[in-house]
């Protein structure tokens, strides 16, 4: 299995039937493809995590690639993942506020860390953990 997590800029201007839309068809199609993960939007930008079988992960992270609703995906992380972080979550949509969404970019500052896996697993938990906390 394996846990990959990106972020994007949202289209200009997307309204919320179609970021209901998506989440609509990422909740009909991920669990037939074993995948979950969660989405969260804000401040014109998308940061989602996808796991799962890794052919189901890329296959469908290629696919997300070709979706105008966003633009200029990059991958934060992509790494081997023993278990799931959202086992609960076929596919969730948090929106927050610009403000919130710095904080979560913080994921970001890290990218260049991938070497130290952990340091980055760790940082994944916390969020985790906020995330549960606060939904
Ligand atoms: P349907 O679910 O049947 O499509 C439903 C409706 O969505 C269509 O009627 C159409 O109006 C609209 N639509 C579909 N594709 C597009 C498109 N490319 N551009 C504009 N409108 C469109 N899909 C997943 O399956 N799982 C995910 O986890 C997932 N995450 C996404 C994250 C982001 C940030 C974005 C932007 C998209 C994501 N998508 C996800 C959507 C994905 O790109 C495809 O649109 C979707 O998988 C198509 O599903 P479907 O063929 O079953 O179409």
């Amino acid at each position: 299995m394996i846990r990959l997590l990106y972020f994007s800029n949202a289209m200009p201007g997307l309204s919320d039937d179609q970021v209901r839309n998506i989440l609509q068809s990422s909740r009909k199609n991920n669990p037939v493809i074993g995948v979950t993960g969660v989405l969260i939007y804000g401040g014109d930008m998308f940061m989602q995590v996808l796991e799962g079988p890794e052919q189901a992960v890329l296959r469908l992270y290629v696919k997300l690639l070709d979706d105008r609703r966003h633009s200029n995906s990059q991958i934060v992380q992509m790494s081997y993942a023993k278990e799931r972080m959202f086992q609960n979550w076929s596919m969730g949509v948090i929106k927050t506020n610009p403000l919130k969404f710095e904080h979560i970019k913080k994921l970001l500052d890290h990218r260049l860390e991938a070497v130290h896996a952990e340091v980055f697993a760790e940082k994944m938990r916390e969020f985790v953990k906020q995330l549960n906390a606060e939904h």
